[in-house]
This record gives structure tokens, sequence and C-alpha cells, in this order.
């Protein structure tokens, strides 16, 4: 089919699908739906008995172990619950190792005789459920042929009800395990990462003089960034919907460049896509709290409040669900990929961090002095040494295929993991290791220099955009996490990695304060110490440029530019023996993981090469050949000439690609990972250099596929 362009006057007059739009009071308290449909505290607290209510509870503030008899009660008003919210079904919702949620329904109606039916759900089917789920990624924990695999529930993050406009479904948050109790999910690590860290830090409290505080936990808030365009567009693009990014596509004359779309005025069709997203994340508890318009023409972002890891993990999964399932309405496709369009800003995630403890302090807070915060000062240098003892394996928590277009990109942290302190801090923690100088930075203000404009407190620092890893005034961003990912193992690591680091100077602290040692004395000395061994990954400068590139590589950070490259890393040893040590993956666990990463990366490549092959055989090339008889009719000899070189480099990268797509035979794991990287993307990249050039080229009306400038700018 012909492109012409009436196909974008189309697009560009949206209307909602379905009876999206529709507005209602806000003043009116009954009207805000935050929680509607999340078997929640408050709803537990009226539907359970009492004693049963307070049992799940203590379960949930103190990390207790589940007392397995409250199932039934919970089981039964769980079903109630949910029935007068029109479910027919239930459903163990768990994330195995494809990064996404996987989901079986069951229905709640058995056959009661006399074709009638009776509404069952049991405290045995609302703990346990074993799916099939033969299928997913073991990484060889499994066989396929032994399909035994069980779900567990995860009262710690609460079950609720997913709509659909023929009927809803009660999602129970569970755990995906094999036979052999071994983790085939992204849940059960993080949980156990939670878990480790949190005793860590109680044992270093109690050092510090906080008895009071019994659980530690860590804290997410992320940012998501991610594309939209008209689903039109979509449809005709193969590779946007085999491999979620456009395999080709010339740069349009109009990028991001007049930074005319960065928190611009939100476009009205996205406004509406937007709030109805909001809405019904809002049903489902979770708490978004900021939208805008991202740098590059089309993208945007969505952010919410941060929760406990857990809780904030699993609603990152809603929101990736949600946010495609809602767009459909407004007619748009919404784009998760790591970076759709080739020289355009592409989508990432920043995974803020903290810890807090029960008794509801941040650790990570440095109060108005943080030179005189002992606690403080002590989990943050926790931090920055776990952060360059595992910075190799913090790099493979966000490595993917999409990721590889980014890191490293000036657009994105590079693939070297550092981090950014800030001025203020920087100074305490150089003051504390020399000894000299003044760690205290007097309270200032910034002036605006007109006094009808009021005096705003200045922070300790200054942000710094291009860090992976940054110190924001309260918590660390991660900044390096690719917006299609799952916060789960990132988290997974960051918890791991501290616990041992809070674990290792408490240790110190503890011989320190054996002899009856001053405590402060005795903190700074540790902190001294841990910040003098470890500032090597401390950088406060410009991340993209080439000096840092090189003076990393005097210092001796590791810098893992592709998936390929940052995978092993998970198989460190320092990473298995931090991994072991708090029981949060077995060597085997990590292995597993490590096999079905590399592999993930080989079949998404194999899956782009094959379809950049096919597009470019089956609709580029015949359109650059239809211009070639156009112009040989119309005896335009030298434009035909140049189109004519050009289809002949383009068959020639063809030819290359379908060498390259043809696998040597016996090549397997990281080795097919490392074959595909050097080899299909390599030759992928010759191919799309030929298409874009002919782009640019051939008759607009003969062109098979919409261009960027299409897809990014008809809103
Ligand atoms: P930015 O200026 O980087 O966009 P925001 O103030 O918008 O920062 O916050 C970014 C994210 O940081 C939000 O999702 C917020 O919930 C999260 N955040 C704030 N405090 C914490 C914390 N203690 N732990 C984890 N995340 C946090
Ligand atoms: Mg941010």
């Amino acid at each position: 089919m012909p492109r012409i362009r009436p196909q974008n006057v189309t697009a560009a007059q949206w209307s909602p699908n379905g009876g999206a739009l529709g507005t209602v009071d806000m003043s009116h308290p009954a009207n805000n739906p935050f929680g509607e449909n999340v078997f929640s505290v408050p709803v537990q607290r009226q539907r359970l008995p009492k004693d049963v209510f307070k049992k799940l509870q203590r379960t949930l503030e103190k990390g207790e172990a589940l007392d397995s008899s409250l199932a039934d009660a919970v089981a039964a008003a769980m079903k109630d619950w949910a029935l007068e919210k029109g479910a027919t079904h239930y459903t163990h919702m768990f994330q195995p190792l494809t990064g996404l949620t996987a989901e079986k329904h069951d229905s709640f109606f058995n056959p009661a005789g006399e074709g009638t039916a009776l509404a069952e759900f049991s405290g045995k089917e609302l703990i346990q459920g074993e799916p099939d789920a033969s299928s997913f990624p073991t990484g060889g924990v499994r066989a396929t042929f032994e399909a035994r695999g069980y779900t567990a529930w995860d009262p710690t993050s609460p079950a609720f009800i997913l709509e659909n406009p023929n009927g809803t479904l009660l999602c129970i948050p569970t755990a995906f395990a094999s036979w052999t109790g071994e983790a085939l999910d992204a849940k059960i690590p993080l949980l156990r990462s939670m878990d480790a860290l949190s005793k860590s830090a109680v044992r270093a409290l109690k050092l510090l003089g906080d008895d009071a505080s019994e659980r530690v936990f860590t804290t997410v808030g992320p940012e998501q960034e991610y594309f939209l365009i008209d689903e039109q567009y979509y449809f005709e693009r193969p590779d946007l919907i085999n491999a979620g990014r456009t395999l080709f596509g010339a740069k349009p004359p109009k990028g991001h460049e007049l930074d005319d779309h960065y928190f611009g005025s939100i476009p009205e069709r996205v406004l509406a896509f937007m709030m109805e997203s909001e809405r019904e994340l809002a049903k489902l508890g979770v708490p978004i709290k900021t939208r805008h318009n991202e740098v590059a023409p089309g993208q945007y972002e969505i952010a919410p409040m941060f929760e406990n890891s857990n809780v904030g993990s699993d609603h990152q999964q809603l929101t990736m669900q949600i946010l495609p399932k809602v767009a459909r309405k407004y007619g748009l496709i919404c784009l998760l990929h790591e970076k759709p369009f080739a020289g355009v800003n592409g989508s990432g995630k920043h995974n803020n961090w903290s810890m807090g403890t029960d008794t509801g302090v941040n650790l990570l807070d440095p109060g108005d002095t943080p030179a005189d915060n002992l606690s403080f000062l002590f989990f943050c240098a926790a931090v920055i040494k776990a952060v360059n003892r595992h910075q190799g394996l913090l790099r493979a928590s966000v490595a993917n295929i999409g990721q590889d277009h980014r890191l490293g990109a000036n657009e994105a942290p590079p693939a070297i993991i550092s981090v950014f302190l800030g001025a203020e801090l920087e100074k305490v923690f150089e003051a504390i290791v020399s000894g000299e100088g003044d760690p205290h930075t007097p309270g200032s203000f910034l002036g605006l220099g007109t006094p009808v404009l009021p005096a705003l407190p200045k922070d300790g620092g200054d942000r710094n955009r291009t860090s992976p890893f940054a110190f924001t005034g309260n918590k660390f961003e991660f900044r390096a996490l690719g917006s299609s990912m799952s916060l789960a193992f990132p988290n997974t690591v960051l918890n791991t990695i501290a616990a041992e680091a809070i674990d290792e100077l408490a240790e110190v602290l503890e011989g320190k304060l054996s002899g009856g040692g001053d405590l402060a004395e005795a903190v700074t000395a540790v902190v001294k110490e841990a910040y003098a061994d470890n500032k090597q990954v401390c950088f406060g400068g410009d991340n993209y440029s080439d000096e840092w590139h090189a003076e990393a590589e005097r210092r001796g950070l590791k810098n893992l530019r592709t998936t390929p490259d940052a995978l092993p890393e998970v198989l460190a040893p320092a990473t298995v023996t931090a991994f072991e040590r708090y029981d949060v993956l077995s060597k085997r666990e990590l292995e597993s993981r490590f096999e079905v990463w590399t592999e993930q990366y080989a079949s998404r490549a194999n899956i782009e090469a094959e379809t950049t092959e096919s597009m470019a055989r089956t609709m580029i090339l015949p359109a650059a050949l239809r211009y070639v008889a156009l112009l040989d009719d119309a005896d335009f000899d030298s434009l035909e000439g140049e189109v004519r070189a050009l289809a002949e480099e383009l068959v020639a990268a063809i030819g290359e690609l379908g060498a390259a797509n043809d696998y040597p035979d016996g090549i397997e794991g990281i080795d097919l990972a490392i074959y595909a990287r050097d080899n299909q993307l390599a030759a992928m990249d010759k191919v799309r250099a030929a298409a874009d050039k002919l782009e640019k080229i051939v008759a607009d009306d003969l062109w098979p596929l919409p261009k960027y400038e299409e897809m990014l700018f008809i809103k």
C-alpha cells in the first residue's frame, strides 16, 4: 500500500474509542478512585475477623512469618470483596524471568449440580498455585518436562481487581518457584534482599544507638519514560511490531534541537491519555505524582511516589501494563523500548532508592548538617563502598539489548558506573578523610536579584544529569535502568550489595566500640576508612566527556559497553559471594539468570536481524526499484544512476546480513550473544545505512514506511 499524506491527516484527527472521556467532580471525596480496587489495609480491617487482621498486619509490618491458618479467613473475605466488584476469576500474578508479568485465570465458580454453580476460593487456593507454566525460561533449573512450579501468595503486596469492559479479575501477587524450591522469578530474590538489608541495617542502627527500629525497608520511586505514537503508524511497521523499535528511519529535519517539547504544554490527546492512565493506576493504589513531556518529540514521563521496594516494583509492572492498554483507547501506541528511534533520545527509568526504618526515619536523609549526622554518614559510606565493589554487577543489572543503543550514547549515563555526591557531601567526606577544613557548609539562600521574588534555600549541591548513580538530597538515584525493565533485579542488587557493605562496616564499628571507644570518633574513623578506600568510584564532572572515560580507565573502573560484556558479572566471584552469603540467590539461581538473559539477548538480536532482512528485501528494495523504473521511464539518467547505486549498496548489505543470519552450528550461550552482536547487529547497521539514504531520495508516495517526522510529530 503506497503511503499518502491523507493518512497523516487521519492520524491527527483522533477521537477517543469506547467512550474513554469523562470528568467527575473531584472536590467530592467519593469521586477520588485511589485504592478503589485494592484489597488494602482499610478493606482488610473492615472485612477480616479482628484477630486475623492483627496477625496479618504483623506479617506486613515486621516481616514476620505468615501464619498459614489465617489463609482460609483471608481467602473468604477476599472472595466476597472480589465478587461484589464483579470478579468472575482470580489469578496468581507472578514475574517469571521474561521480565514481564504472567497470569493464568481460574474461575471462582464450580458446578454444584442441577445446573447451578458455587463460588469457591479456599485458603489453599490463595496461598499456593500450581500453574503448569512449563514454557517459562528457567536457565537450566528445570527441564521443560519437569513442569512442576509453584506460585506462593505474597501477602506484603496487596491483591487488587483488574477491570475489563467485560468483567473483572482478582489478581493476587505471588512468588514463583520450582518444585525444588529455586526462585524462578524476580520477586523472590527481591524479597530476600529486603530481608538481608533489614538485618544488616538493624544491626548497624543498634551500634549507632537506635534501639527502637526493628525493621528497615528499602524504598523505590521510579521515573518511567515512554513514547506515544499514533497506532496507524505502528501497525504499518513490522519492525515496531516485532522488535519494539524502528530498524529503519532517516533522521528527520527537525529533532529535539529546539527543546520545544521538553516540559512543554502537553498535547490534548496525550493529556487525556495521561489522565485516564493515572485514574486507572489510582484505582490500583499506584500513587502517581508527576507527568511531563520529555526531551525527545513524542516522549513523556510518569512518576509515582516512592513505596517499599516490593510494592513499588509490583506497581511498576502494573504501570507498564496500564499505559499501553489505555493508550489504545486514544488511538495511540505506548512504546516502552529503550531506543525506539535511532538518533533520537531513548527512554530510561530512574530508580530512586533509599532505606527507611519502621519508625519513619530515612537513613539517607542528611538533615540540615550532614557533617553531624553520624548515622547518615555511616550508611552513605556503605553505599559508596557497595557501588565501588560491585560496579560491574550494577552495570549488568541494567543490561539488555535495548540498552546497548543508549548507555554511553550522550543521552544516558555511560556504561561506567560512578557515584555523584554533590559539592556539599563531597566536601564533608573529603574533610573527614583529610582531617582538615570545616566539613560544614553554611546554609545559603539563592537571591534572584529582585525583591519581589522570594529567596530560595539553596541545595547542598547542583544536580548532575550525567551521573549513573547520583545522591539527590535524601536518596540515591540509579539512573541507568532501561524503560522496559522490571525494577526487581536492579533493586535486588542494590539491596544485597548495600546489606553486605553495611554489615562489613558494622563489623569494623563493633570492633572499635568493643574497647569502650567514643561513638562519634569510632564512626568517623569507619567512615574515613570506607571513603578513602572507595572514593575512586566518586565523580562529580561530566560523565559524557571523553576525559572521564580516560580518567575512569586510569582509575581502573569498569567500562562494560554492551550486554554480552556486562552479563558475565552476574557470575563474578564477588557477586556469588554476596548473593550466597545473604541467601538472596544461590550460585545455581544466578547461573540460571545468566543463561536466560544471554539467550534473551541472542534471540532478540536474531528477531531484529531477520526482521531487518525481510523488510529490506520485501519493502524497501521494491520501493527503490519502482523509483528506478520511474526514472528510467522519464529518461532521467543522472538521478537513476544515483538511486541504482544505493539499491546496489542495499542489495550487497542484505547479502551480508543474510549470511550473518545463517548461524554457524553448535554456537550457544554467551558465544551466541557475542556472535549476534558482532555479526548480525553489525550487518544490520549496513543495511540500515543504505535504506536510510534511499528514504531521503525515493519518491515519498512510493516509500512503504511511515517516517520519523510523521511518527514523532503528528499528535
Ligand atoms: P526528580 O527531580 O529527580 O524528578 P522528584 O522529586 O520528582 O525528583 O522525585 C523523583 C522520585 O524520587 C519520585 O518517584 C519519588 O517518589 C522518589 N523518591 C523520593 N524520596 C524517595 C525515597 N526516600 N526513596 C525512594 N524514592 C524516593
Ligand atoms: Mg529524576
